[in-house]
């Protein structure tokens, strides 16, 4: 039977402290990049587990998230802003080489494309075959 009310999961606090040291320790010595990498395996992990003991899934789901949230709050993990999560800010060269569309190298502050027209030329295509 689904504890349909309870929110509260036995051990958050020294869950919380497990994980949060785990996020520490494989930030630290750069086995993670960032200390948000285990967030979705914890919520899944954990959220699993409280289905099983016969949480409802969305009860289970809350409660997954308010351990791991403390967790990373206990790692001191910030999260980035919006602008620090564009390559440009990463420093990581994923960017493309060529243009999408015409396939010419890219110049240094061109994205995925040459120029607009071959921007907009390839959203038609893109959007063409999505429909
Ligand atoms: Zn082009």
């Amino acid at each position: 039977m689904a504890r349909r009310h309870k929110h509260k999961v036995r051990s958050a606090e020294r869950m919380a402290k497990v994980m949060a040291g785990v996020i520490w320790r494989d930030f630290e010595d750069g086995t993670i990049p960032s200390k948000f990498a285990y967030e979705g395996v914890f919520i899944a992990e954990l959220r699993s587990s409280l289905c099983l003991t016969g949480w409802s899934w969305p009860v289970a789901d809350e409660a997954a998230r308010d351990v791991v949230r403390e967790a990373l709050r206990l790692a001191r993990a910030v999260r980035p802003t919006w602008a620090e999560g564009q390559h440009a800010a990463t420093g990581l060269l994923v960017r493309e080489a060529w243009c999408r569309n015409c396939g010419i190298p890219l110049r240094e502050r061109q994205v995925h494309y040459c120029s607009a027209s071959c921007a907009q030329k390839w959203n038609r295509a893109f959007n063409a075959e999505a429909a």
